[in-house]
């Protein structure tokens, strides 16, 4: 349970990041934009951040207030019955924990947002993106299983695009929102150990969990269509 924690909350940690450069990125553009004209290439690239800043900022923030909730979860279950009592602050960060997903947008809203980034390919895109860089030899293994994650998320992807039928995609939205972010947090978790040792542990305990993950979530998928939504539907 500690290390599937800690897999986690580095992988979530390093979407953090790479969300904040994206925004960084884009805002310094804007910034410098208010003093002089941007060239046309400047512009390519601001827009480009601004666009990675608009799919990466609900991702992170929805999946990172669902870790949270998960490791405070297992946090106070790893304390037993003391956990719940008030002797240990984990009984106050489990309540605290809780409003994460709910405040700043709910997690069902970030998804709302995030979607955008499954419909029109930018998560996809950006994972083609990572598996460009140079990486140790001793890694190119789990990249080459978020390739195979990627094109198994690419399949679930067009068959729910396929149907053209909105409430059939926001049915999947969240599960399709999940997998991409298990993909780019492994890649980005890969860039980690490519530069720090430390982070090699992590990568595997979370590209095996992710791969679990996915793969339910895309045999889900594969079982479902627009017809199977009325039963979903609370009758009157
Ligand atoms: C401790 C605390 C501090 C807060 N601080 C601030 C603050 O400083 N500033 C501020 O502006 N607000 C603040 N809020 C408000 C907070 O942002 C809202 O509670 C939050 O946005 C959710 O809105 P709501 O409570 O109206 O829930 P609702 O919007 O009524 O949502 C209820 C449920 O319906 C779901 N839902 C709603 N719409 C959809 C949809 N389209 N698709 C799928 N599911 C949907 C939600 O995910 C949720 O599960 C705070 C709230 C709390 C509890």
């Amino acid at each position: 349970m500690i290390s599937r924690m800690k897999a986690k909350l580095d992988g979530i940690r390093s979407l953090l990041y790479e969300t904040a450069r994206f925004v960084d990125i884009y805002k310094a553009y804007e910034h410098i934009s208010k003093e002089r004209t941007l060239s046309a290439e400047e512009r390519a690239e601001m827009k480009a951040y601004q666009k990675l800043a608009d799919i990466f900022t609900p991702m992170a923030k929805g999946i990172s207030s669902e870790v949270c909730n998960q490791a405070a979860y297992d946090s106070l279950q790893i304390h037993g019955g003391s956990g719940f009592m008030k002797d240990y602050p984990i009984e106050r960060i489990f309540r605290d924990a809780r409003i994460t997903s709910i405040y700043e947008g709910t997690t069902q809203l970030q998804v709302v947002a995030a979607v955008r980034g499954v419909t029109t390919g930018g998560y996809l895109n950006q994972m083609r993106e990572y598996e460009k860089v140079d990486i140790k030899p001793e890694l190119s293994g789990y990249r080459e299983y978020l390739i195979a994650m990627a094109n198994e998320y690419d399949e679930a992807v067009q068959k729910v695009v396929a149907h053209n039928n909105n409430e059939y995609t926001d049915f999947h939205a969240r599960r399709l929102v999940e997998m991409a972010s298990n993909i780019i947090i492994g890649h980005l978790l890969i860039l980690d150990a490519n530069r720090n040792h430390s982070f090699w542990k992590s990568t595997d305990i979370f590209l095996k969990i992710a791969h679990a993950e996915n793969r339910g979530k895309y045999e889900l998928i594969n079982i479902t269509n627009p017809g199977d939504l009325g039963k979903y539907k609370v009758q009157e």
